[in-house]
């Protein structure tokens, strides 16, 4: 392991204590660790004064952190890195629409050049905004086991940590989006896909998944699994109760959409009548509804519903920034957090959101009470920083390791230069953090007590290489863009005609205001 290193002097974010005004410490990190929190570190290290954590080593380097902010690293619990190279390639699509534009199983078969371009871009993005974990629930398709694994190289090269799951689903696309298959002409719908497609392989999927999954579990120090089932709708009970076992066997977390649009709130009433129409009872029967269980978006979810998930400790991740821009709709958020649910926070998908940002995701966290509660209350700024932090670290089961600076927790933190506009003055830190900062501030980043971001630059890879080599690979994923584009054409009418039909439906709740 690398020389321990020394962070002197700045305000240390402490959910337990003042959250306006943070009292300033040192941190010390010792082998990945944060071997101690406290002020006069540095001054008895001057002294020669005895410092017990040191265990007799030397400091290998000190990080002046005085005027500054020092901030535990976000864990993005909802990312999707398959399609950082389409941001700013759509407007304000409606789900439906925009994953059969954006997602691999509309695409050829991408290079693995292009695979570790995005992976690396996406992570340097990310680290660049504070965000130290990041959940990838990554499509491959077709599925290639090297280019999961050229993936992993990526993200350990880059140095972020990362919480992996495989995207999979063993029900086709278009049967999972109501009127779909009705409304489209014959001819044109083999152009229906959906986030994933069953693939076809020697083995079972649960076969694939287990043998991927275990063989690589303890490969890469910062890089540990997960299960991706795509959502409930996309996979039949059999696929979830052996999902289930597999979270039991390896205590794995299982990552999933549920009621992310209304589209989807639809299918599950028509699909699963005999749950009442439910994806909450449904998972509930397949053993799943358990406090490894993190359901994304969670936007058009019954009351009842909401109960059931406080009850058995599950966990939804929300994603504000991606439902408004995909026209999904607003989560109930204080309904969430009035139950008691832990909920924590995505940036999602690159080009339905389209940035990985976690101050965008907590203003909007806290902002959106606006559309859907007229009673002031929660959430707070501090409950959209926690959400940010140790919500999505207890989802991952990792709530005694991330989120927190704290002794005995990763080192895995920001330091935020305060001699910035959105920080003077000075009046609440964690109010400034969600509603002021846009990541512009975010100067130094520490993953695993390594320093990886640096006078804002990421130092762990070439910044500037990177840059090249992406927008030269864009070329081709842009061509294949421009020939899916013109095929959707000729459906969008079509799929109009769908997504006009599931609107006028009754799911039972509204989660939207319109005309
Ligand atoms: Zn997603």
């Amino acid at each position: 392991m690398s020389e321990p290193i020394l962070v002197t002097g700045g305000k240390v974010y402490d959910q337990d204590g003042d959250v306006h005004h943070p009292a300033s410490a040192d941190i010390l990190i010792v082998d990945g660790l944060i071997a101690a929190v406290r002020p006069g570190i540095a001054e008895a290290i001057r002294r020669g004064a005895p410092v017990p954590e040191l265990s007799g080593r030397t400091i290998g380097r000190t990080i002046d952190a005085s005027g500054r902010l020092v901030i535990p690293g976000f864990v993005n619990a909802h990312y999707h890195s398959h399609d950082v190279l389409l941001k700013g390639c759509f407007e304000t699509i409606p789900l439906e629409l925009w994953l059969l534009s954006a997602l691999p199983p509309a695409f050829p078969k991408r290079s693995k050049a292009e695979l570790r371009a995005r992976t690396l871009l996406g992570a340097v993005e990310c680290l660049r905004s504070g965000i130290t974990t990041v959940q990838d629930l990554a499509t491959v398709f077709p599925y290639d086991e090297e280019h999961v694994d050229t993936m992993l190289q990526a993200y350990d090269d880059v140095g972020i940590r990362c919480i992996f799951a495989l995207q999979i689903a063993d029900v086709p696309g278009a049967k999972s989006i109501p009127f779909w298959e009705e409304t489209v002409p014959e001819d044109m719908r083999k152009g229906l896909s959906g986030a994933v497609e069953p693939f076809p392989g020697p083995k079972s999927l649960i076969d694939t998944v287990t043998d991927l999954t275990t063989s690589r579990m303890g490969r890469h120090r910062r890089i540990s699994w997960a299960l991706g089932p795509s959502s409930p709708e996309r996979c039949s009970e059999g696929l979830l109760r052996d999902l289930a076992d597999l979270s039991a066997k390896h205590r794995l977390p299982v990552y999933t959409h549920v009621y992310e649009s209304k589209a989807m709130t639809l299918i599950a009433r028509q699909t699963h009548a005999k749950y009442g129409g439910s994806l909450i009872d449904f998972l509930d029967k397949c053993r799943l509804l358990n406090p490894r269980m993190n359901m994304a978006h969670s936007v058009w979810m019954l009351p009842e519903e909401i109960r059931k998930i406080a009850d058995r400790n599950a966990n939804v991740v929300l994603n504000p920034v991606g439902n408004l821009k995909t026209r999904s709709g607003v989560a109930p958020i204080r309904q969430y957090v009035d139950a008691g649910v832990n909920v924590g926070l995505g940036c999602d998908n690159c080009s339905c959101s389209d940035c990985q940002n976690m101050f965008q995701s907590m203003k909007m966290f806290a902002s959106l009470a606006a559309i859907t509660d007229i009673e002031p209350g929660p959430p707070t700024a501090a409950n959209a920083f926690y959400a940010a932090t140790v919500a999505g670290a207890r989802g991952a089961g990792m709530q005694d390791r991330l989120g927190q600076i704290k002794p005995g927790f990763a080192a895995d933190f920001s330091i935020i230069d305060l001699n910035d506009p959105s920080f003077v003055p000075l009046n609440s830190a964690v109010r400034q953090l969600v509603f002021t900062e846009a990541g512009r501030s975010v100067e130094t980043v520490i993953v695993d007590g390594k320093i990886v971001v640096e006078n804002r630059k990421v130092v762990s890879i070439d910044e500037a290489a990177l840059y090249a080599e992406a927008a030269e690979l864009a070329k081709g994923l842009m061509k294949d863009l421009e020939g899916i584009q013109t095929r959707l054409a000729k459906m969008l009418p079509y799929l109009a005609e769908a997504h006009r039909k599931t609107w006028a439906q009754d799911v039972g709740l509204h989660r939207y205001i319109a005309r």
